[in-house]
């Protein structure tokens, strides 16, 4: 099952790809704002996003910027009514794998589709485990392993662990790991990160993640 988010807010350009995508075999989801976009990308499931660059609220840039910022290199496909080389440039430098501008034809999304996803196979492949120590995080099975014992996470779970794991030794903020892991307008006050490290200590031993005292936490 290959799963796509669309993310595009004119209905009549969504149906079409869903359908479209849903025929080729994809499995398709549509969301219309960026910060649901950003919402639902920070689970990790989708295997490529198809982003529309004008969208209410935070705009296709802005969710590419976050999405890229949380560590996540799921290929990204712009798309665009605004056809300039700046905007083709813009979403490059900000980390996009490719840029269609509208109005595009089927058959040439999907061949673009084919092509990015791929790509990130071999990508996938290369970095699928993070390790440190005797702790592993499998990012395509999303379960993480502590020594021989081998567990599953829930996403929040998995998103803070990805976070400890690509940065073993530091000290990672409440706020880094707020808008990194759950990537949008979290009360600053909420003391989410916290009931989640807790969790996560819970599955990997309390030691392992240290509390460092008015700065955050960091993997041991
Ligand atoms: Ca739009």
């Amino acid at each position: 099952m290959t799963s796509i988010l669309i993310v595009e807010d004119e209905e009549r350009i969504s149906t079409f790809v869903e359908k479209g995508l849903a025929a080729a075999g994809y499995t398709p989801t549509v969301v219309t704002s960026g910060l649901d976009a950003v919402d639902y990308l920070m689970t990790g499931s989708f295997d490529l996003v198809l982003l529309d660059v004008g969208l209410p609220g935070i705009d296709g840039f802005e969710v590419l910027t976050r999405v890229r910022a949380s560590g996540s290199s799921v290929p990204i496909i712009m798309l665009t009514a605004r056809s300039s080389v700046e905007d083709t440039v813009a979403g490059l430098d900000g980390g996009a794998n490719d840029y269609l501008p509208k109005p595009f034809k089927f058959d040439e999304l999907v061949a673009r589709v084919r092509l990015r996803l791929r790509e990130s196979g071999q990508q996938v492949t290369v970095e699928q485990v993070l390790q440190h120590g005797d702790l592993s995080l499998d990012l395509r099975t999303r379960r993480i392993t502590v020594g021989e014992v081998s567990m599953d996470l829930s996403a929040r779970e998995f998103g803070l662990a990805e976070q400890f794991l690509r940065h073993p030794e530091q000290v990672l903020s409440r706020e880094q790991l707020l808008s990194r892991v759950w990537g949008f307008d979290f009360d600053p006050g909420s003391n989410v990160v916290d009931v989640y490290v807790r969790y996560l200590r819970g599955k990997i031993g309390a030691d392992r993640i240290e509390t460092v005292r008015g700065m955050g936490y960091r993997l041991v």
